[in-house]
């Protein structure tokens, strides 16, 4: 049994809470009133914190667990949170709640930023923070758009049936920009419309899938003639393909 809950927190944040046969682990928990209200009403023994980056939003919540959970474990990369009690480093392995978890440091937004990610029975997972969003991908912040992008391609090629689980609900504006990049994407169109239609029923568009990401998200699509081509129109750049991504993250960054 494996189950993988959203939890929301802020305005657009989603903290997520994976239960196993063996126990729970909350990845990223920037605040944690509902999460606490959660783990009370359904008994839920939490075992481990997993943090994808240092951003407030996402480890905000961790002191309060603590005090309410001494035992807890807390994982994540090298970074200025104190309450971490174990760095993960990139080709890493992470064993907790009988999930094996293999570390991919993954900077960009943020210099510290790592993913979580697990095959579990050919299903695999992947806790990204934010790095890749569902239909786009988080600012670049603190790293350079180059080291933004190779993190991008790390997260290109794992197996296409990925689910990914990431740190926001922004996929509506992220598509609304997609969109615009690509007008004439008839599977970005068709997942507008499906995304539209869970948020009116407030309803999560997460997880995304790796393979629905390769076909509608600009981000991973710096290879395509069609974006190419807009890229090279609009901005009168882009040589390679890191030369496209750049140009697109700084357009959406305006958008
Ligand atoms: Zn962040």
């Amino acid at each position: 049994m494996i189950n993988i809950k959203p939890i929301k927190a802020f305005d657009d944040n989603y903290i997520w809470l994976m239960t196993t046969n063996e126990g729970s682990i909350v990845i990223d928990p920037g605040e944690c009133v509902n999460l606490i209200k959660i783990i009370e009403q359904k008994n839920i023994k939490l075992d481990a914190i997993l943090i994808t980056h240092h951003h407030y939003d996402h480890t905000g919540g961790i002191e309060e667990l603590l005090i309410k959970y001494p035992y807890l474990n807390v994982y994540g990369p090298n970074n200025n949170i104190d309450s971490i009690k174990s760095r993960l480093i990139d080709g890493g392995l992470l064993n907790v709640i009988g999930i094996d978890f293999e570390i991919i440091e993954i900077p960009g937004h943020t210099l510290d930023h790592i993913a979580y990610f697990a095959n579990i029975n050919n299903s695999p997972i992947l806790f990204c923070g934010d790095t890749l969003f569902a239909g786009g991908c988080g600012r670049v912040f603190e790293g350079t758009f180059d080291q933004m992008y190779e993190s991008l391609m790390k997260l290109k090629k794992l197996p296409q049936n990925t689910r990914i689980y990431c740190g926001h609900e922004y996929t509506i504006n992220n598509l609304k920009f997609a969109k615009e990049v690509e007008p004439d994407n008839i599977d970005l169109i068709k997942r507008y419309n499906d995304v539209l239609d869970l948020r009116k029923n407030n309803i999560p568009t997460l997880p995304s899938t790796l393979s629905i990401e390769l076909k509608t998200n600009p981000f991973l699509r710096a290879d395509k003639n069609n974006v190419q081509n807009i890229i090279s129109k609009k901005f009168k750049t882009g040589i390679n393909e890191k030369e496209i991504f750049s140009a697109l993250r700084q357009w959406k960054d305006n958008f």
